[in-house]
């Protein structure tokens, strides 16, 4: 068995890195939010959220934005925007919209995802060739392009503006509408130098999220052109999205988006250490072997046992992270983190393989 002995808590606490969603509030941050002028936004609106929403729908040159609580409503509410029961859309086999929200383009607006496999999420304009369905009383009505940016199950994979472009704009010429889910947008900009602007034009509507890399404790706002978002502010309070004094976490998201954004550079930083730590670790490997942004996938070799006992040693050593396949594992570094637990993970996955690598060589 490998080494089963309790280590003591690292500088800095638990190393969490199970996703970025985990951060806490900052103080500067809890403080904008306890000044946070705010209304009924049901009724005759919050100040704070309406000034989210002109911040946000102004940095992703679209009209206008609608505050929600979450990404999952944002991306189903884009999708009732631009579908009706028993169309399709086509989207990233591994996206979160078909993967990660239930099926809920099913459940809640009886829709089909059809899924097309990407090199680690990207597609590129050949892949969409021949997949728009001839209108045929046999099939679904195919209406729309979904793409991820960054690429979330794909470790984080920034897509290339060109290719996005080029399928944006095939998806307009024969007539599909376009949605990016851009819960980590702003990782993408940041690590590609590209205004968040530049990365949206091309799409009909952007949802983006401030609970991820950005911190704050909850919301995502979808953009678009402002009569899809009278329409989605109508379809967010059916879907149980209308908020009261929502300019309590509007602040929040406020404060992230002048305060947090050039600072995700810092955590690309700690994952691309954590990453060189990977590669000069025997029995791991990154997959794929490039870091763009804040996600670390790494592929545990079979030799040294599942990725399952892998986490549950990393976990007795106070470093958290998720096993998304039996022999893969998920890191995500974040505002949370500092320099010393990077380093200190790296030293207990080394610990971990030699622990786990002498117990099976007998
Ligand atoms: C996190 C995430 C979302 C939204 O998730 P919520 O938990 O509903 O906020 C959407 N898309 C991607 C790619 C994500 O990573």
């Amino acid at each position: 068995m490998a080494s089963t002995k309790v280590r003591d808590l690292p500088a800095g606490g638990p190393v969490d890195m199970r996703s970025d969603t985990v951060t806490r509030p900052t103080p500067e941050m809890r403080r904008a939010m306890a000044a946070a002028e705010v209304g009924d936004d049901v009724i005759e609106g919050d100040p704070t959220a309406d000034r989210l929403e002109k911040m946000v729908a102004e940095q992703l040159g679209k009209e206008a934005a609608v505050f929600m609580p979450s990404g999952t409503m944002t991306n189903q509410i884009a999708l009732r925007l631009h579908c009706q029961p028993g169309d399709e859309f086509l989207c990233e086999a591994n996206c979160h919209i078909l993967n990660m929200e239930q099926g809920a383009f099913a459940s809640l607006s009886g829709l089909v995802g059809r899924p097309l496999l990407g090199n680690f999420g990207v597609l590129s304009l050949a892949d969409f060739q021949d997949q728009i369905h001839a209108v045929n009383d046999h099939l679904t009505s195919t209406r729309l392009v979904c793409l991820e940016n960054t690429h979330n199950r794909a470790a984080g994979t920034v897509q290339p503006l060109d290719e996005v472009e080029a399928i944006c704009q095939w998806a307009h010429a024969n007539g599909l509408m376009t949605h990016l889910d851009g819960a980590r947008l702003f990782n993408a900009s940041v690590a590609s130098g590209i205004d968040v602007q530049q990365l949206s034009q091309s799409f009909d509507t952007v949802s983006v999220c401030f609970s991820k890399g950005l911190g704050a404790p909850i919301g995502s706002a979808l953009a678009g052109p402002r009569d899809a978002m009278v329409r989605a502010r109508r379809h967010r309070k059916a879907f149980g999205g209308g908020m009261r004094q929502s300019g309590i976490i509007a602040a929040a998201a406020i404060y992230a988006l002048e305060h947090h954004v050039q600072r995700l550079a810092v955590d690309h930083e700690h994952a691309q250490q954590l990453g060189q730590g990977i590669r000069n670790c025997e029995y791991l490997s990154l997959h794929p072997d490039r870091i763009d942004t804040n996600i670390v996938i790494f592929h545990v070799d079979p030799a040294v046992g599942p990725a399952s006992q892998f986490v549950r040693e990393l976990q007795s050593r106070h470093v958290l992270v998720y096993a998304v396949a039996p022999q893969l594992i998920r890191a995500v570094t974040h505002l949370d983190l500092n320099a010393k637990q990077i380093t200190y993970t790296i030293e207990m996955l080394n610990e971990v393989v030699d622990g786990l690598a002498k117990s099976r060589v007998k």
